[in-house]
């Protein structure tokens, strides 16, 4: 099984699901889903790191492979 990246015009291989909690304010990175979903979104390894969240969301990586941030990240600034 293998699904690609849901960014437009990327179609690298996703390695991970993003997904949404909109009441909560929290955006979940996870390893990739074993299912397919219609509200997450796979993701490849490159747009899972760039992932930012708007002002006053948090993103939570719970990605088990997940590096540590090298160089900011966790960039919460949505503006
Ligand atoms: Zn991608």
């Amino acid at each position: 099984m293998s699904r690609s990246c849901a960014r437009p015009g990327c179609g690298r291989p996703a390695v991970a699901t993003l997904s949404y909690a909109y009441a909560d304010g929290v955006v979940w990175l996870e390893d990739l889903a074993a299912e397919d979903h219609p509200m997450v979104h796979d993701l490849c390894a490159q747009h899972a790191d760039g992932v930012r969240v708007p002002n006053g969301w948090e993103l939570r990586d719970e990605r088990r492979g997940a590096a540590l941030p090298q160089h900011g990240q966790l960039d919460l600034i949505g503006a």
